[in-house]
């Protein structure tokens, strides 16, 4: 059994850092070509690290400089990709960020920012990508599927976070629009889903494991009793993305070494 993603065109977002990073190198690794896209210019440095990487290992792709929370230019990644690329087969819907405070504390502007790109971001890419999914149809020699949408979610779907009510409300609002999505693109052959990582050790939690006592304060909220790394995100990914999963629609999966069991509960609670 073979993850193939051959002769696909796979748009990530906020691939230079992190998950988004991982997940490019995993589809590249499975054949797709992949847009690498980061924010802003600030960004291109790691961007371009992350395609030499890719085409250092036989993969093809480009970067591509896009803030996922503005219109104008979510369309105009999408309108370019298909210039340069025929069409777009995968959307990983990962750029995300955290602008955190006690609630009463919290302004617009941390809400509006977490927002903006967590879900509005989410809806803007998933919009541009269906027309072009609907536009291409089904093409037997790239896919069974019309499209594949993934969704880059977080335990804090289902669990509350305390100093933390943007995110987590960003991410509650990604499970109901995952599944709306997959019910109402379903008869088209479009497969919507979500993983939802636990703790990956990334740049955005840094301060979850930069230290001995950071980290193992959050290994005591993980059964498995390791930090997840992108790379773990990037072979689930990959897999959903490929035909193999083509029964899979409409649901959310966690990766995160059982961290939804609730590690508190181990000894009776
Ligand atoms: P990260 O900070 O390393 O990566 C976030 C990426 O998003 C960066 O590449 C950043 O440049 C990009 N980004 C931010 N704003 C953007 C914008 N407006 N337009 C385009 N790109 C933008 O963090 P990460 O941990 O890799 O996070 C990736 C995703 O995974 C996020 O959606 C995050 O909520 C989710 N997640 C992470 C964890 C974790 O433990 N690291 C857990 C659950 C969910």
């Amino acid at each position: 059994m073979e993850i193939s993603l051959r002769n696909q065109v796979a748009v990530v977002t906020g691939a230079s850092s992190g998950i988004g990073s991982g997940i490019a190198k995993s589809l590249a690794s499975a054949g797709a070509a992949v847009i690498v896209n980061h924010s802003s210019e600030r960004s291109l440095d790691e961007a371009q690290a992350v395609l030499k990487e890719i085409t250092d290992a036989g993969g093809n792709g480009i970067t591509y400089q896009c803030d996922v929370s503005r219109e104008d230019q979510v369309i105009k990644m999408f309108q370019d990709t298909v210039s340069q690329f025929g069409t777009v087969d995968i959307l990983i819907n990962n750029a995300g960020i955290q602008k955190d405070s006690k609630f009463t504390e919290m302004t617009l502007d941390q809400w509006n920012a977490v927002i903006g790109v967590n879900l509005t971001g989410q809806f803007l890419c998933a919009r541009e990508a269906i027309k072009e999914f609907l536009r291409r149809g089904i093409d037997p020699s790239r896919s069974i599927a019309c499209g594949k949408i993934i969704h880059i979610s977080s335990v804090h779907e289902i669990i509350p976070w305390a100093g933390h009510a943007n995110y987590a409300a960003s991410k509650g609002a990604v499970r109901m629009l995952m599944q709306t999505l997959a019910q109402e693109y379903g008869a088209d052959k479009i497969r919507v889903n979500s993983i939802c990582p636990g703790a990956i050790q990334t740049p955005i939690n840094k301060d979850a494991w930069s230290t001995q006592e950071a980290l193992s304060s959050l290994l005591s909220l993980i059964p498995y009793n390791r930090i997840g790394q992108p790379q773990d995100i990037g072979n689930l990914a990959a897999f959903l993305a490929s035909d193999l999963a083509d029964y899979i629609t409409g649901t959310s999966i966690f990766v995160d070494g059982a961290m939804t069991t609730f590690e508190s509960f181990s000894t009776g609670g």
